[in-house]
């Protein structure tokens, strides 16, 4: 008889009505963090990080600070900017004597850069992704005495897309930022 009265309690009922009344407004706001949080991976997975070659000044940490062993970040040439010297400040070192392919003439540590004769007096660069190790030497060499058609970018199926790239909280430039993954790259070319 006790049982059957407190549950025809009016005062219970409103009691039971706000409790599913807060549950029902948990839902919906666990709900809404879902889609919330869903959008935002989402959003981040759309992005992707890169350099802008306006902002780099080539300072090493690219090739020192990718957490990959070797670097995500490689060199890559813009035909259309290059203007095919024979004096290539990219690939020769500064002052050099004698314009050939001797180990101490060349700029780049790991010999990743290759040179074609096109006709006189000009000379193709090309770039051997596979041992750049994304120092820049070179892209320094090509803006400080050439046309800065050598310049820095990282590459996408090498990157792992780090949540924060280690090398942007120590790029000195602040050249490092995400970009929208449709235009990954910013290429010199466009
Ligand atoms: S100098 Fe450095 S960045 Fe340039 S091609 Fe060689 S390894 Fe790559
Ligand atoms: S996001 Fe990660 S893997 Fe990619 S360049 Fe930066 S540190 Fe290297
Ligand atoms: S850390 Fe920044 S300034 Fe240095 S080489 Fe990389 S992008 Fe360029």
């Amino acid at each position: 008889m006790e049982e059957e009265k407190k549950n025809n309690d009016p005062i219970s009922r409103k009691k039971f009505l706000r409790m599913c009344g807060t549950a029902v407004a948990g839902t919906a706001l666990l709900g809404v963090s879902a889609v919330a949080l869903k959008r935002l991976a989402d959003k981040e997975a759309d992005y992707f990080w890169q350099i802008d070659p306006k902002k780099c000044t080539f300072c090493g940490r690219c090739e020192t600070d990718c957490v990959l062993p070797i670097s995500a970040v490689k060199c890559v040439h813009a035909l259309r900017v290059c203007g095919y010297c024979d004096l290539c400040g990219g690939y020769y070192r500064t002052n050099v004597k004698d314009l050939n392919t001797a180990a101490e003439n060349m700029r780049c540590p790991t010999g990743a850069i290759k040179r074609s004769y096109v006709e006189d007096p000009y000379f193709e660069y090309t770039i051997e992704e596979s041992i750049c190790n994304g120092c820049g030497k070179c892209a320094k060499g090509c803006n400080s005495f050439g046309n800065g058609s050598l310049y820095l970018q990282v590459k996408q199926d090498l990157c792992t897309n780090c949540n924060e790239c280690k090398i942007s909280r120590v790029c000195p430039s602040g050249a490092i930022r995400r970009v929208p993954y449709a235009m990954a790259y910013m290429l010199k070319d466009d």
